[in-house]
């Protein structure tokens, strides 16, 4: 068992995530493409939506909740929204606090009770998310912008977040190794605070931004506040293959964190294309997974409330001999 997320758990078994909120909302008749701040503007137009959709994945099963401002900046507020820095900031923490006010109403009305009482995890972006031209899914913005750079752009999303009570940060959907590089050493500038480091791929072996998988594994290693590392938003075919690449590099504090999208593939124009082959195949794969040491399992983008209730169906009971495993 990974030490580091020993805190977070009670008992062996995995700690399900939930699926990718936008879908979720999306799936309610809410529209958000095209929207430079894709669900983070309902934390200010529509932020009931925001609760029910956590809602929704609770009652599904999810033990982490991931809050709505992925996309969310201080500077993307100001120059979208036109607020002030100070509503702007306030918008950011009101993402925990709704998360946290959903899980409040699941412990007091719906939850089982042999359920651990779920968390909330503050979601941060790249800096590509902000841009909202496609980077986020090449990193290759990071080529002109130094470590300190990118700390800064962070760093007053972590603040927000950490301050208002998240339980741990998600960097997620993370494309270049340098901002991974920039995270970790931001990290540390809120040493009461614990993450997990999650990278979108390109392929079996590697992050979008080329780096090889292995590269960003042991820049996760620098640091004593990540509870996990791994991938998201990426087909889960590829799952497999990337663990196992640097199965040798996995710290024994960490595990790997894995929510992969549905498989469908992403054109920038056109939105998800849902023509494709492919259904969520995650529940399926998700032993394997955590054969490998993934303790953190769960869905990104096309991964509703219906999925993680299967995967927290597939995974239940099946905990005890992947458990020794790690
Ligand atoms: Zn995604």
């Amino acid at each position: 068992m990974a030490s580091r997320l020993r805190a977070y758990m009670t008992d062996n078994e995995p700690l399900i995530l939930d699926g990718g909120l936008a879908t979720e909302l999306e799936a309610q008749g809410i529209h958000l493409q095209g929207d430079p701040l894709w669900s983070a503007r309902l934390l200010h137009t529509n932020p009931q939506a925001i609760r029910e959709a956590h809602y929704r994945f609770l009652l599904s099963g999810a033990d982490v909740i991931t809050t709505a401002t992925y996309q969310a900046s201080i500077t993307g507020f100001i120059t979208h929204m036109d607020v002030s820095s100070e509503t702007a900031r306030e918008l950011l923490m009101s993402g925990v606090h709704l998360a946290k006010e959903s899980v409040k109403r699941f412990v007091s009305d719906s939850r089982p009770t042999e359920q651990r009482s779920p968390l909330v995890a503050g979601s941060v972006g790249p800096y590509g998310a902000f841009l909202h031209n496609g980077s986020e899914y090449t990193g290759v913005y990071a080529e002109e912008m130094s470590i300190e750079d990118l700390k800064a752009w962070h760093q007053p999303q972590i603040g927000c977040l950490a301050a208002a009570g998240a339980d741990l940060i998600a960097f997620e959907t993370i494309p270049s190794i340098k901002e991974a590089e920039a995270l970790v050493e931001l990290l540390r500038e809120f040493p009461n605070t614990k993450a997990w480091l999650s990278f979108s791929c390109k392929d079996g072996m590697c992050i979008s931004d080329g780096s090889l998988f292995t590269d960003a594994v042991k820049i996760a290693n620098r640091s004593t506040q990540l509870v996990a590392v791994g991938v998201n938003c990426c087909s889960p075919a590829l799952v497999e293959r990337l663990l196992d690449s640097a199965g040798s590099l996995l710290s024994p504090d960490m595990s790997w964190v894995v929510y992969p999208n549905s498989g469908e593939e992403w054109d920038t124009e056109q939105g998800w294309l849902t023509s494709g082959k492919t259904s969520a195949s995650i529940p399926k794969l998700s032993h394997t997974w955590m054969k490998q040491g993934a303790f953190l399992i769960g869905g990104c983008c096309r991964i509703g409330p219906a999925h993680v209730k299967e995967l927290r169906q597939q995974l239940k009971g099946s905990c005890t001999s992947a458990a020794s495993a790690v």
